[in-house]
Protein backbone atom coordinates (compact mmCIF):
# COMPACT_ATOMS: atom_id res chain seq x y z
CA UNK A 1 0.00 0.00 0.00
CA UNK A 2 0.68 3.85 -0.65
CA UNK A 3 0.15 6.66 1.38
CA UNK A 4 -0.70 9.32 -0.49
CA UNK A 5 -1.56 13.11 0.12
CA UNK A 6 -3.27 15.31 -1.71
CA UNK A 7 -1.57 18.45 -1.63
CA UNK A 8 -4.76 20.53 -2.97
CA UNK A 9 -6.79 19.38 0.12
CA UNK A 10 -3.75 19.70 2.72
CA UNK A 11 -4.64 22.16 5.36
CA UNK A 12 -1.16 21.71 7.48
CA UNK A 13 -2.05 21.02 10.67
CA UNK A 14 0.31 18.59 11.36
CA UNK A 15 -1.72 15.54 13.30
CA UNK A 16 -0.89 13.24 10.73
CA UNK A 17 3.00 13.42 11.48
CA UNK A 18 2.08 12.98 14.69
CA UNK A 19 0.86 9.81 13.74
CA UNK A 20 3.29 8.46 11.46
CA UNK A 21 6.54 10.18 11.90
CA UNK A 22 8.70 7.90 9.70
CA UNK A 23 5.74 7.67 6.86
CA UNK A 24 5.12 11.92 6.71
CA UNK A 25 7.58 14.64 6.86
CA UNK A 26 5.76 18.37 6.94
CA UNK A 27 7.64 21.11 4.93
CA UNK A 28 8.24 24.64 7.08
CA UNK A 29 4.43 25.66 6.71
CA UNK A 30 3.59 22.31 8.21
CA UNK A 31 2.01 21.09 4.95
CA UNK A 32 2.67 17.04 5.12
CA UNK A 33 4.67 15.19 2.20
CA UNK A 34 5.02 11.12 2.39
CA UNK A 35 8.73 9.98 3.06
CA UNK A 36 10.29 7.11 0.36
CA UNK A 37 7.09 7.83 -2.06
CA UNK A 38 4.88 6.61 0.40
CA UNK A 39 5.32 2.66 0.54
CA UNK A 40 3.79 1.49 3.92
CA UNK A 41 5.09 -2.07 5.09
CA UNK A 42 2.54 -4.05 6.74
CA UNK A 43 4.22 -3.61 9.72
CA UNK A 44 3.04 0.24 10.11
CA UNK A 45 -0.44 -0.35 8.41
CA UNK A 46 -1.92 0.62 11.52
CA UNK A 47 0.21 3.93 11.79
CA UNK A 48 -0.85 4.84 8.44
CA UNK A 49 -4.39 4.26 9.15
CA UNK A 50 -4.19 6.14 12.04
CA UNK A 51 -2.69 9.32 10.00
CA UNK A 52 -5.39 8.88 7.31
CA UNK A 53 -8.41 8.68 10.21
CA UNK A 54 -7.21 11.75 11.83
CA UNK A 55 -6.89 14.08 9.39
CA UNK A 56 -9.12 16.78 9.68
CA UNK A 57 -9.03 17.59 5.90
CA UNK A 58 -9.30 14.35 4.77
CA UNK A 59 -5.81 14.91 2.51
CA UNK A 60 -4.27 11.37 3.52
CA UNK A 61 -5.83 8.06 1.52
CA UNK A 62 -4.37 4.96 1.33
CA UNK A 63 -4.19 3.30 -2.05
CA UNK A 64 -2.76 -0.07 -3.21
S1 LIG B 1 -3.17 16.08 9.13
FE1 LIG B 1 -3.98 16.35 7.04
S2 LIG B 1 -4.14 18.55 6.78
FE2 LIG B 1 -2.74 18.17 8.47
S3 LIG B 1 -0.68 18.13 7.61
FE3 LIG B 1 -1.45 16.05 7.68
S4 LIG B 1 -2.34 15.75 5.64
FE4 LIG B 1 -2.16 17.93 5.93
Amino acid sequence: MKLVVDAALCQGYGLCHDEAPDLLELDEFGYAGTISEGIVVPERMSAAEAAVGICPARALRLVD
